[in-house]
């Protein structure tokens, strides 16, 4: 490649002031990445409020034409909106990005030092209560809702290939198999039975990766105990977006924990939090998690040499802690933290 064509979907919220950091840091990278190609693309909440529509046509055949994208984040209202559907969620199926893998990690007190926190949350990212097929009936007691939700076997057994393939490359080589199988049998046992199964199919690739599962319920017990016994955790989609979530809490902030949406063919870097419309416009928002979610990006697209700089940059900056936003206790802007990243990669 000489070029690299990358999408921004900067969406809402504080997804549009997070957004031009990522973009800075890239564009700081210099010749250790082919010469990004940037195209500012539409979708969102707000966008839909304008044009009565989430996401348009242009902005998914644009990305269909590009080498990856990195997306904000989208305000999705909490009430049913007649004609609005997420267009993250939409993205992640469009473009069967059926992966979304978020590392969470603390950074070390000390150079070299080791993270208290070092885990890896992969997230089946197509399927689950994510289908979003509900009803709503009225039965003898007033209403009844309903929602289907479908674990297939090629989602699970692809998921959890991922998570060993993964796995493979980090020390500790463990994957927990996130489930609830004791009450949900079917579903559930579905997904925990066929990422097991992954190994026998794979002919000793995976000899060296260990395997545990835990219950959804006392594995969030346990990260927040004990953390440092996860390394790869696998999960069905709802448990991986609440694990991961709950994940950031023990790092110190959503602002800093990055993922990305993987397929086979397209990836898709995306900060793990949502629109944070509680500080939306102030240009305080932490721009670390999207940062992060650039170099994320690289390292799936094989330019570990520039996700490493902008990795390293990072940590340097969060260690010292002289500059940093409000959720990390600081008082500088999102600007600041940004500069204070790009002079160093
Ligand atoms: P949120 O992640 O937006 O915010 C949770 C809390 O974390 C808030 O207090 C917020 O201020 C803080 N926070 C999040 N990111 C931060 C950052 N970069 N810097 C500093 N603080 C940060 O979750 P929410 O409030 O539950 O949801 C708000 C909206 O975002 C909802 O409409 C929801 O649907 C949407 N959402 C979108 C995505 C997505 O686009 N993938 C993901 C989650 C939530
Ligand atoms: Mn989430």
């Amino acid at each position: 490649r000489s070029k690299l064509k990358i999408g921004l979907i900067p969406a809402d919220g504080i997804g549009r002031e997070v957004i031009p950091a990522a973009q800075a840091a890239l564009e700081a990278l210099g010749s250790d990445i082919p010469k990004p190609e940037f195209t500012h693309l539409l979708a969102g909440f707000e966008y839909f409020q304008r044009k009565g529509e989430a996401l348009p046509d242009e902005t998914v055949e644009t990305l269909r034409e590009s080498d990856c994208a990195l997306f904000g984040a989208v305000s999705s209202p909490s009430k049913k909106v007649t004609g609005y559907s997420s267009p993250i969620v939409a993205l992640r199926k469009i473009l069967d990005l059926y992966a979304n893998v978020r590392p969470v990690v603390s950074v070390a007190d000390t150079p070299g030092g080791k993270p208290a926190v070092d885990l890896i949350v992969v997230r089946e990212n197509t399927e689950c209560l994510y289908v979003k097929q509900e009803t709503l009936e009225h039965g003898p007691h007033g209403k009844e809702a309903r929602a289907t939700r479908l674990i297939t076997e090629r989602a699970s057994r692809r998921i959890g290939r991922m998570a060993f393939e993964l796995a493979l490359n980090r020390p500790r080589k463990h994957v927990t198999i996130i489930h609830k199988s004791n009450v949900l049998s079917v579903t559930d046992g579905l997904f925990r039975e066929t990422v097991r199964a992954v190994p026998a199919l794979e002919d000793g690739r995976y000899d060296e990766v260990t395997i545990a599962e835990q219950l959804v319920d006392s594995a969030v017990y346990r990260l927040f105990r004990e953390p440092h016994i996860y390394d790869v955790m696998v999960a069905p989609n709802l448990y991986g977006d609440i694990i991961s979530d709950a994940a950031a809490a023990l790092v110190g902030s959503l602002g800093l924990v990055p993922s990305v949406n993987a397929g086979d063919t397209f990836v898709m870097g995306e900060p793990v939090h949502g629109s944070a419309p509680d500080i939306a416009g102030q240009g305080i928002a932490n721009p670390i998690a999207s940062i992060r979610s650039a170099a994320l990006m690289l390292r799936h697209l094989g330019y570990s040499k520039g996700a490493d700089r902008i990795d390293k940059a990072v940590d340097e900056v969060v260690r010292e802690g002289t500059v940093s936003t409000p959720d990390l206790g600081g008082k500088s802007k999102t600007q600041e933290v940004t500069d204070e990243i790009v002079k160093r990669i």
